[in-house]
């Protein structure tokens, strides 16, 4: 699947909803809790802090998701092509403006 099928999966499921999106400022805050989940997650993996006794379980890849489909419904809410997006970030910032920037193999 490319991100470009994510978005129509997510639009496909959005539109069964009225209004199908909240409003793009709801949905960054939504986006920032996904984020502190995520970090909540990584934290309890590598971190000192581990989870309570009863609390729930997840993963690290489930917030990923979580994230990436929140991602999806700001990209979607503002018609803006991820797939377009990120062929332009991989061919500007990472094959071009930062090629050279990392210790290579
Ligand atoms: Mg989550």
């Amino acid at each position: 699947m490319t991100i470009k099928d994510y978005q129509k999966q997510v639009d496909k499921w959005a539109r069964q909803f009225n209004p199908p999106y909240w409003p793009v400022y709801e949905q960054l805050a939504h986006l920032t809790e996904e984020l502190g989940e995520l970090a909540r997650e990584i934290n309890h993996e590598f971190g000192v802090k581990k989870k309570k006794a009863g609390e729930r379980e997840n993963t690290i890849g489930a917030e990923l998701a979580d994230m990436l489909f929140t991602i999806c419904c700001i990209a979607n809410n503002l018609e803006i092509d991820l797939d377009e997006e990120f062929r332009k970030h991989m061919t500007e910032k990472e094959y071009g403006r930062d090629a050279n920037r990392f210790k290579q193999t």
